[in-house]
């Protein structure tokens, strides 16, 4: 990501520049967390990454190649975002299916088992989306951008309804498959403990501008000035 920016403007309303310039480098097959506060642009950043929000200046290459201008989907990037996005006549099943490449039946379902099984949802694949929890939803749509396998995933606060015990076990099978399959993964969480404890670095956003990019032991214990401090200071 290179200086990219958003400022959105609205008739007869002041703009906000929700991104000021972020410029970041993320490693093939590494895990980013993005932490920061509520409205400080996690979700515009993800937006433009995924081609669902334009940018308003700077560059987004994948592999090398400019994704700006790009429709989602051609992008080969993965999502699951706060507002699920399920599809309400498909069953589970079919909606972690959706999307998939061809590659024979047999194969997509066996894909879809495994990746279901593993973040327990093996039970309801054949229920649908009406009448499921939020949090089972939320799995749903975590389910489906990994079966895709993109080059890019992109999870926007992926366990937010999830109860203690589920976050527990759905961030250690997201960890496995993540490191399994060499996703190169951006998740973005206002939880301080998911970010250091998933994450191989840790991007700390405040007002549209980057703060600090490091490791999670470089976040904790040298932060780089007073909001990262006491940001990641804060008890969960
Ligand atoms: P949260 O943790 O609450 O999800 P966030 O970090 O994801 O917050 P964004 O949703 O990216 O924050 O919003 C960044 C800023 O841009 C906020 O000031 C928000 O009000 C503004 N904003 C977001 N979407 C729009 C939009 N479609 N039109 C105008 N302003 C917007
Ligand atoms: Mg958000």
């Amino acid at each position: 990501l290179l200086n990219v920016r958003k400022t959105y403007r609205t008739k007869g309303r002041p703009e906000v520049h929700a991104v000021r310039g972020f410029d970041l480098r993320v490693r093939g097959g590494e895990l980013v967390g993005l932490l920061g506060p509520s409205g400080c642009g996690k979700s515009t950043t993800l937006r433009m990454i995924a081609g669902l929000e334009e940018v308003t200046g700077g560059d987004i290459l994948v592999a090398g190649r400019s994704m700006v201008g790009l429709p989602p989907q051609r992008r080969n990037i993965g999502v699951a975002f706060e507002n699920y996005a399920l599809y309400p006549p498909l069953t589970v099943e079919e909606n972690i299916a959706f999307g998939l490449r061809a590659r024979g039946k047999r194969d997509r379902k066996a894909r879809v088992a495994d990746v279901a099984g593993r973040i327990g949802l093996t039970d309801i694949l054949q229920a649908r989306p009406a009448g499921l929890s939020s949090g089972q939803k939320q799995r749903v749509a975590l389910a489906r951008a990994v079966a895709r396998q993109p080059e890019v995933l992109l999870l926007d606060e992926p366990l937010s309804h999830l109860d203690a015990a589920q976050r527990d076990t759905t961030r250690r099978e997201l960890r496995h498959l993540q490191q399994e399959l060499g996703y190169t993964t951006i998740l973005v969480t206002h939880d301080q403990e998911e970010a250091l404890s998933l994450a191989d670095r840790v991007v700390v956003m405040n007002e549209g501008t980057v703060q600090q990019v490091g490791t999670p032991d470089e976040i904790y214990d040298d932060p780089a000035n007073l909001f990262v401090a006491q940001f990641v200071g804060e008890p969960p």
